[in-house]
């Protein structure tokens, strides 16, 4: 367990803070994000490489940031990717006029927000590319390699990306040889003891004395297989050959790392590399510089991970290229040729980041703002008064957290929108950043998303009309299919959204009044909802016990219905006069 930490649910930003106040000259803080660019930002010109993902992990990221490897990092809460706003955020402040690679272990809840903040970021005219690590051999077979997590291999693929950017190298150059590493990188790890959150007491899960759980996650994944504890040798032989099974013709020269996973003593993975390093000559292996320590670790995880990636001229020597960053420190900083410090003004401001920052806001937007925080009020109460039927419809196929997600999402969009001024866009994205980056969880990302989109579509100068609502509503609707990429009929909050959004925009369009409108496109969102009971769901975490989840309503589609109703209920009692004023 972990025995260091003030308030556990404000772990990541008390990380932050120690990161910061220790290697500034590293790494300087995003302003009004969670993140980390270079100390004295990065040339212009050049790629910026992003690495992010859940904190939890470090050094993975902060410890990454640094001369020949990360621009910048963006982290989210203990094993919570953050959300597509930080992403966005972030990936601003580090663009340095030729594009921004986004790079991340492959994670639903990491693609979504990464691959939103994408989009974002390509509106305003940012190169902005995707790359994510699928290096663990236990998650899926060879023939499913997208499938696979992303694990301690990301060392090497963010180390040979960010070597390239800083070697001059144009974008889809850099992306191709990220993908490159990545399809030649095969990790597999064994766990002695699982981790345990901040503030908790019993760990994600235990290993039984005596015996070890092979082919790990790192968010307290249980392995794939448990085996009986072995020698340090018998175990290096065992990870070896899983690797190296998946050689490509004619590879020997590799880049090796043994990683801790961070409550397994440097010196037994000293021991364990003896054996790994034995193996891999009798192999026909030919490590070149290895690696033995931690670099992407899971709490107080114990275990370790063999991470091989097979080099071709060029990975080597964007492998074996100097780098300097604060857990990472390779060759001498003055051969990293072509790379200048700029001013720390060059870091910008939390504007130029893209944060929330309240712009000019007409007086009405500031007004209508206001039904905007009741209306979080509302569905923040709803989902309390629910909060436990929510999670008991999410546990019949999936992991029964959708109420306590949407319960801690709601309620940080709720404070902060109230901490937040402005117009309602402002107020809105304000609202949805908090959701996503709180909730955890899918749904908790889609919200984010959701609330955010609409936001950013009203803005804050025009006032909000019925019209200009349920066009908005019908955008961010849109945005949704295309990020999360479900289809109607698969089971997942669509089914409610879709049907609400239609029936919002055709009312509006036949000339009703808003809360007229609102009241009819809830009563189909809540219909939509029951009637997802009959399908069998298809994407998501419920997707492997599809079978079981018929005849029970989709959780995500059920709050959603809960969510628009009840703020129907703020409408009709008095905002509607505000907001179909101008329709
Ligand atoms: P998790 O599945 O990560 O535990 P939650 O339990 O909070 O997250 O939410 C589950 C809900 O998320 C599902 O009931 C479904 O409505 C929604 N969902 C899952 N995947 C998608 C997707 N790709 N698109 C839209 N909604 C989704
Ligand atoms: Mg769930």
């Amino acid at each position: 367990m972990t025995h260091l930490h003030n308030d556990p649910t404000a772990f990541k930003d008390d990380v932050i803070d120690g990161f910061a106040a220790a290697y500034g000259r590293y790494a300087r803080r995003v302003p009004g994000a969670s993140g980390f660019v270079r100390a004295g930002g990065s040339r212009t010109g050049k790629v910026a490489v992003v690495v992010g993902g859940g904190s939890g992990h470090f050094p993975s990221y902060a410890g990454l940031v640094g001369r020949g490897l990360a621009d910048a990092c963006v982290m989210g809460d203990v094993f919570t990717s953050p959300s597509s706003e930080q992403v966005y955020r972030v990936a601003r402040a580090a663009d340095r006029g030729a594009g921004v690679i986004l790079a991340f272990g492959n994670y639903a809840g990491d693609r979504l927000n990464f691959a939103a903040a994408a989009e974002r970021l390509a509106a305003i005219g940012i190169d902005a590319r995707i790359v994510y690590v699928t290096d663990d051999v236990a998650s899926a077979t060879a023939a499913e390699r997208e499938l696979r997590r992303g694990i301690a291999g990301t060392l090497v693929v963010y180390k040979t990306g960010g070597a390239a950017a800083d070697a001059g190298w144009p974008i889809v150059d850099v992306e191709r040889v990220m993908r490159r590493a990545n399809d030649r990188t095969s990790t597999f790890g064994v766990a002695f003891a699982g981790c345990t959150l901040p503030g908790q007491e019993h760990p994600l899960f235990s290993v039984e004395p005596g015996t070890m759980e092979l082919g790990l996650g790192i968010h307290g994944e249980q392995g794939i297989r448990t085996a009986d504890l072995m020698s340090a040798d018998d175990l290096a032989v065992e990870l070896v050959d899983t690797v190296v099974a998946e050689r490509p013709d004619g590879a020997s020269r590799a880049a090796v790392v043994v990683n801790g996973l961070g409550a397994t003593k440097y010196e037994e993975l000293l021991v364990l590399y003896a054996g790994v390093s034995r193996r891999l000559a009798e192999r026909g292996v030919d490590p070149v510089l290895p690696e033995v320590g931690e670099f992407v670790t899971s709490l107080d995880m114990a275990g370790c991970s063999l991470t091989v990636t097979w080099l071709d001229e060029d990975l080597e020597s964007l492998w074996c290229a100097p780098v300097d960053t604060a857990s990472f420190r390779r060759g001498a900083v003055a051969e990293l040729v072509g790379v200048v410090a700029e001013p720390d003004d060059a870091i910008g401001t939390a504007e130029s980041a893209g944060a929330i920052v309240a712009g000019p806001a007409s007086e009405a937007s500031v007004a209508q703002a206001e039904t905007v925080r009741d209306s979080l009020r509302a569905m923040c109460d709803a989902i309390a008064t629910n909060e436990q039927w929510l999670g008991e419809l999410d546990a019949v196929a999936g992991d029964g957290d959708h109420g306590l997600g949407m319960s801690r999402g709601s309620r940080a969009a709720c404070a902060a929108a109230d901490a937040t001024s402005g117009g309602v866009g402002t107020v809105l994205r304000a609202a949805g950043d908090a959701f996503g980056d709180r909730a955890g969880g899918t749904s908790g990302i889609l919200w984010g998303i959701l609330l955010a989109t609409v936001g950013e579509s009203l803005g804050d100068t025009e006032p909000v009309t019925a019209r200009r609502l349920a066009d908005a509503v019908a955008l961010a609707t849109a945005t949704l299919r295309r990020v999360g990429k479900a289809e109607l009929g698969d089971k997942t909050m669509l089914d409610a959204l879709v049907p609400f959004a239609e029936m919002l925009q055709a009312r509006v369009r036949a000339g009703d009044q808003l809360a007229a409108a609102w009241r009819e496109a809830s009563v189909a969102a809540a219909v939509a909802a029951e009637s997802t009971a009959s399908l069998r769901a298809r994407v998501g975490r419920a997707r492997p016990l599809g079978d079981r989840s018929v005849g029970t309503p989709d959780p995500g589609a059920t709050s959603l219905g809960l969510c628009v109703t009840a703020v129907g209920g703020v409408i009709a009692a008095g905002g509607s006069s505000q907001a179909s004023a101008g329709r």
